[in-house]
């Protein structure tokens, strides 16, 4: 029976990645459940997958930020857009700070692809068990046996079980006796407790908010919608928030104070918000709608928490609509400089599967591709 080199679980941004980076004379299989490759990039950023950010650091991410500050140091943001530029791929910069393919994903995916054409990719393949007897590893899959030395998973996280997505990486870590933290959903929208129900009346509006969640402000577009709120302030709030309160400031560029300044105007009138939300945003101050001459004292100090509404969300909207998980192999387990388990020699984890997880804006590919390389180098060596 073969006995490969390498076997990568999974063919996302991560495992082809990583099959990208290596060797060409080892001997390769990539596995996935899929019919297709890197599915997940190819439906991400509406199609045209948002890769990286202008603005990359350890700082974006939640998790280790050693490990990740090394991964970074070993494939950067610009050693990414250097390895598609290299490859006739230029993306492009959308809102001055998200990098975009400039038509679609598929102009990643082809290069991924080209790259690894010489491996075997296993399609249709469902991972199911990996064992290791006399230091080679065994999979089990649905369709076959197969056997390696070294075994990369790169298998994500849960979130969008219709493309592929499973908990197969934290088992295959269990069964090794890797310690794990479970997956919870992140970058996510947000439901509320009834105080705040308001918001969910001005479902489809949206305004730029700073939301405040533990230590951290997210500068974002706040969008509300009939389950809760979304938008990428929240959703990268998310990644930050497990229970408690957040703060937000609905007018992060102006002075409330200031504002009400014209005395005879309306309060609604001279908030620089759509009127509709103006006006519910008032109605949960507890501000009453007047001429801005008539507020008294306590009225004007209610209105004053325009720039700090604080509440605490009810939850999120689970694994559907996350678009990562939180959680995953502990960083303690693995060896930071190349991504092998500490206790499983030939046992690599990288992507998603890994507790780390990035803010929204291609954080979440750049640790993919970053954490792919690290392992890749390692191997080669
Ligand atoms: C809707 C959506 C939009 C997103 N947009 C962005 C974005 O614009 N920018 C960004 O940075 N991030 C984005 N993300 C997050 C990003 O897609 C992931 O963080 C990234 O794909 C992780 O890469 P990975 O290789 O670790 O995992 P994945 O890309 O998820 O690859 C894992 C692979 O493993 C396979 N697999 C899993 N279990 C099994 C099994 N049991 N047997 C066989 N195969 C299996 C899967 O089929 C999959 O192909 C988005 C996510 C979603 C869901």
């Amino acid at each position: 029976m073969k006995i490969y080199d390498v076997l990568i679980l999974g063919a996302g941004a991560s495992g082809l990645m990583c099959a990208s980076y290596l060797d060409k004379n080892l001997q390769v299989a990539i596995v996935d459940v899929n019919e297709k490759v890197a599915k997940k990039l190819k439906i991400s950023g509406g199609g045209k997958c948002n890769i990286t950010n202008v603005e990359v650091s350890e700082n974006n991410f939640d998790g280790d930020k050693e490990l990740v500050e090394y991964a970074l140091s070993v494939f950067s943001r610009d050693d990414l857009l250097n390895f598609l530029n290299d490859n006739g791929v230029e993306p492009v910069i959308r809102k001055d700070r998200y990098y975009f393919c400039k038509n679609s994903s598929d102009e990643i995916i082809d290069i991924l692809k080209r790259k690894t054409q010489h491996f075997d990719t296993l399609l249709k393949t469902e991972i199911i068990e990996l064992k290791k007897i006399d230091n080679i590893f065994e999979l089990k899959t649905s369709k076959s046996v197969l056997k390696s030395k070294k075994v990369v998973v790169a298998t994500g996280g849960k979130s969008f079980k219709s493309l592929g997505a499973s908990e197969i990486g934290l088992k295959i870590a269990k069964d090794f006796a890797i310690k794990v933290k479970e997956f919870t959903p992140a970058l996510v929208g947000m439901t509320l407790q009834k105080e705040q129900f308001w918001m969910k009346e001005l479902s489809g509006l949206s305004c730029y908010v700073h939301i405040t969640v533990n230590d951290k402000i997210l500068k974002e577009e706040m969008l509300f919608a009939h389950k809760g709120i979304s938008g990428p302030s929240v959703l990268s709030a998310s990644l930050y928030w497990q229970k408690g309160t957040v703060s937000v400031n609905f007018l992060p560029n102006s002075n409330i104070i200031n504002l009400i300044n014209s005395s005879k105007k309306l309060v609604s009138s001279v908030i620089p918000l759509p009127k509709r939300l103006s006006r519910a945003i008032l109605k949960a101050l507890n501000v009453e709608d007047i001429e801005c001459g008539k507020l008294n004292k306590e009225a004007i100090e209610n209105l004053k928490n325009i720039h700090s509404y604080e509440f605490a969300p009810a939850g999120n909207f689970g694994f559907i609509k996350a678009e990562v998980s939180r959680g995953g192999i502990i960083s303690s387990e693995l060896n930071r400089y190349t991504l092998e388990a500490l206790d499983v020699e030939g046992l690599y984890f990288t992507g998603e599967v890994v507790d780390v997880t990035g803010e929204l804006g291609g954080y979440n590919f750049q640790w993919a591709f970053s954490s792919a390389v690290v392992c890749a180098n390692s191997m080669n060596c």
